[in-house]
């Protein structure tokens, strides 16, 4: 080992990998104490994706808290060379993105909206004054262009230069050309990492290991969805008018973002798919190398360019770059703990925004795991997110070429992803794609969103093609009897003769309700944040089926054992796919169980269940909707639901989607895990405190006791728009008297009410009943109305049984 370093034999916390991930993590250990924290790279720092880095840092990402992670990058690039005397070679030029057809002007303007809401300074420009910033550009056929004005770009071995430095000078240690060669995990916990040099002993591992991040995560028994792409850019001699620094330019239409560098033009696509890359093929000892050009490949794109730059037409081409870089499942980066090996935490697949991203992840890594949770709920980053299917190689090297592309491409509301489907099914799927079910992807199962769908839907941010067709399975619910498949919801069984106290103590309802209840409940963190919320049913004293959501039973499972203590008797199984659920939902629900044979039902009271048998099949049916209309939700063993179905149908029922589904639960206002709840808001902000049981000590009663007593900033409100065109879908900000004073959450039509409505966090002081309001979307504002209570049915009259026999 050519290492002027021997590892030490114990570190408090060990990185794996020397590239902007790992470096910003060790800096930020180093700050929050960990003297000892030591970084293992098997070559160089930076050697792997980051030294080749166009390195742009561009704030403004799809949710407040990914933003809010670059606007703490920026605020950190922008001072690190004070602190350590190390330049990060930060330029703050700002960025500039450029819309040449309708649709993308339209995106880019629900952009300008969203930076509003999240605090991001943006600016719309004309034409003639996009092209003031960026004289350079043809804009002839522009329409439009979003101005970010604190935008920049750093040096990116700088940049990591200056983390380790600063990390140096905290006590922490970087360790060169040191591969990871095993990771030592005992009961479920990472003890240490081996290497060439020895065995280092530590508690907790960060992975920071870019697009090899694969395979190292599998050294610790872990899943992890990361797979390499090829990208380009080109970069040209000096040209006439790039002397100075310009901003970053966009132009998502011609797949393009251009940059000056060295006096010349940097100009780098993603193209609408990607080259995928097996990580075996590069070797081991791939450093600070590049793969070859492939002039074919960037053809198109370069045509774009020369487009857009007319200047390119006589400049000197210097190389086309061609670095991999990892990509995701969904597009999104992993961080966080992992679901399989406590102290064994992720920090890499960066999708192309490691390094404007990395300053904020290594922050918020650091925080997981000296804290145990993040500073702020990063949901859409949690490794925790994925199902094992979806890092299986195939899947893998089919998505990444697709998300690569998808990374300009305008995000249409509903965008599904085309390759790696089919990964898991519902029992009920063939009949389901038999009536023409347009399906949808979660946590790799299909689902039904829609029926009668005969060729794919046209993107917009208008009405949708499908707006009729969800219109009928909606009053199908409301007028008839609908049947919705719910068998992607987790299923978790909760067993032993400790499941009740364990369940009190991590739940904030009373799970001490007695068998035949169904008892709606959260998992709250210490913060008093929602980590789940979902339905338990007490099937017997020491036997709990909680239902969750469809991508949170890794998440809840791994909740659930950690806060299982030791000697309690409980355990845990997943039974999510050996059971099916189908909803029966409307006013003829109660028909079709009695001519079903189902007359058990009938007195079955809200938020009860037990057993009964539909048309020979026996099933657990638990007295609940999520749609408001009174029904059950039916459980079945998974091979047992095409009868179940073929009865239900027989008898005059008929399938409805999850957008129908979607739209009536925002009617309702029932809220959803990941889209109006998250692990910042707790049940007072969220008008849910009905569902926690105050005489109990749960974890995070203490917290909520404080935050019911210092009383809400924010609260949920549901929001009424008074155009029935408008077309909201979440993440709008909500205005008052020209003050953004919250934002929309998620947003559909409710069909039973006949407007477009939105749930959404308000000032506590504007959420009230009859406040108006207007909506931004897409820097359009549409007046609103704020209630309080569910747009339809606030009483909750439909969904009750006509006898019901419900108690307390
Ligand atoms: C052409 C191109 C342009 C880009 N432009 C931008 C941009 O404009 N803005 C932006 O934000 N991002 C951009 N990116 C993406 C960005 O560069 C990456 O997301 C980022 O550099 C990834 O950093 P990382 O630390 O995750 O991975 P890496 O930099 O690859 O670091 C991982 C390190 O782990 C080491 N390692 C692997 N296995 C082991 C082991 N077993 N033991 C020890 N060490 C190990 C490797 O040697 C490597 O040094 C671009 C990427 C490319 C390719």
């Amino acid at each position: 080992m050519a290492d002027q370093y021997s590892p030490p034999s114990h570190a408090g916390a060990i990185v794996i990998g020397g590239g902007v991930m790992g470096c910003s993590t060790l800096y930020h250990l180093a700050k929050l104490g960990i003297r000892d924290a030591v970084l293992l790279e098997r070559n160089k720092l930076t050697s792997g994706t980051t030294w080749h880095s166009a390195a742009q840092v561009r704030a403004l990402r799809s949710s407040r808290n990914l933003t809010r992670l670059i606007q703490y990058s920026i605020g950190l690039y922008a001072e690190l060379e004070q602190e350590t005397g190390q330049a990060t070679g930060w330029i703050n030029k700002g960025s500039l993105s450029i819309a040449t057809n309708p649709d993308r002007l339209v995106h880019v303007r629900r952009q300008e909206a969203l930076a509003h809401s999240f605090g991001v300074r943006a600016e719309f420009l004309s034409a003639e004054e996009a092209g003031e910033i960026w004289p350079l550009m043809r804009c002839d056929d522009l329409l439009g262009a979003v101005w970010s004005p604190d935008d920049g770009r750093v040096n990116p071995s700088d940049l990591c230069a200056a983390l380790a430095k600063g990390a140096r000078a905290r006590g922490a240690r970087t360790i060169e050309d040191t591969p990871v060669t095993g990771i030592q995990v005992s009961g479920g916990r990472v003890v240490g990492v081996e290497t060439a040099g020895g065995a280092i002993r530590c508690d907790a591992v960060a992975l920071c290991t870019g697009l090899w991040s694969r395979a190292g995560a599998a050294m610790a028994g872990v899943a992890a969805p990361v797979w390499p792409c090829e990208h380009f850019y080109l970069l040209t001699k000096p040209v006439p008018g790039a002397e100075h620094h310009l901003p970053s330019l966009s132009d998502h239409d011609g797949h393009l973002y251009i940059r000056d560098e060295s006096q010349g033009l940097l100009v780098g696509c993603f193209e609408p798919q990607g080259k995928p890359l097996d990580p075996a093929s590069l070797g081991e000892d791939f450093a600070f190398q590049l793969l070859p050009e492939d002039w074919d490949h960037f053809e198109p794109m370069m045509l774009n360019a020369l487009h857009r730059l007319p200047v390119l037409e006589t400049a000197e081409v210097r190389m086309l770059l061609n670095g991999p870089e990892s990509f995701t499942s969904d597009g999104s980066f992993l961080l966080g703990e992992s679901a399989e090996t406590r102290g064994f935490f992720l920090g890499c697949g960066m999708n192309s925004v490691g390094v404007a991203t990395g300053g904020g992840a290594g922050m918020a890594l650091a925080h997981c795991m000296v804290d145990g949770h993040t500073p702020y709920d990063l949901h859409e980053a949690d490794p925790k997110r994925f199902h094992p299917a979806e890092t299986a190689v195939e899947a893998l090297a089919a998505r990444a070429p697709e998300v690569l592309g998808k990374h300009y491409e305008i995000a249409y509301p509903g965008r599904q992803m085309s390759s790696a489907r089919g990964l898991r099914q519902t029992p009920l799927h063939d009949r389901w794609a038999g009536q023409q079910a347009r399906f949808g992807q979660v946590y790799a199962w299909e689902r039904p969103l829609y029926f009668g769908c005969e060729q794919e839907p046209k993107g917009t941010f208008g009405r949708p093609d499908w707006f009729a067709q969800v219109g009928r399975e909606v009053t199908q619910a409301h007028e008839a009897a609908a049947v919705f498949d719910l068998s992607t919801f987790g299923k978790i069984l909760v067993e032993g003769p400790d499941a009740e106290a364990f369940l009190d103590r991590v739940c904030a309802n009373d799970m001490t309700r007695a068998p035949g209840r169904a008892i709606y409940t959260a998992m709250l963190n210490e913060r008093g944040g929602f980590e789940s919320d979902l339905t338990a049913l007490r099937l017997e004293a020491e036997r709990y089926r909680l239902s969750v959501g469809t991508s949170a039973v890794a998440r809840d499972l791994a909740w659930l054992r950690r806060h299982l203590r030791e000697g309690e008797r409980v355990t845990f199984s997943d039974e999510t796919e050996a059971l099916a659920i189908l909803a029966l939902m409307g006013p003829e629900a109660l028909e079709i169980a009695l001519a079903l044979g189902g007359a058990a039902l009938h007195d079955l009271g809200y938020f009860r269940h037990g057993p009964a048998e539909l048309g020979g099949v026996p099933v657990r049916a638990v007295r609940l909707s999520y749609v408001g209309e009174a029904g059950w939700e039916l459980t079945c063993r998974a091979s047992d639901a095409e009868a179940l179905y073929a009865a239900l149908a027989g008898a005059g029922a008929r399938p409805a989607g999850l957008y129908a589904q979607t739209a009536m639960r925002i009617e309702k206002r029932f809220l959803s895990m990941g889209h109006d709840l998250d692990g910042d808001v707790s049940p007072i902000e969220a008008g849910l405190a009905f569902a926690v049981h105050w005489e109990r000590d749960f974890i995070g009663r203490d917290a909520l006791v404080k935050r019911r007593q210092a009383g809400p900033k924010l609260r949920m409100a549901t929001i009424i728009l008074d155009d029935p065109g408008a077309v909201p879908l979440g993440h709008e900000p909500v205005y008052l008297e020209g003050e953004v004073i919250g934002q929309t959450t998620s947003a559909a039509f409710g069909y039973r009410i006949g407007r477009p409505i939105a749930l959404g966090y308000l000032e506590a002081e504007a959420a009230r009943e009859g406040q108006a309001v207007t909506v931004d979307i897409g820097r359009a504002l549409f007046p609103a109305r704020v209630t309080m209570e569910p747009a339809y049915d606030p009483s909750g009259a439909r969904m009750r049984p006509l006898k019901s026999t419900e108690g307390d």
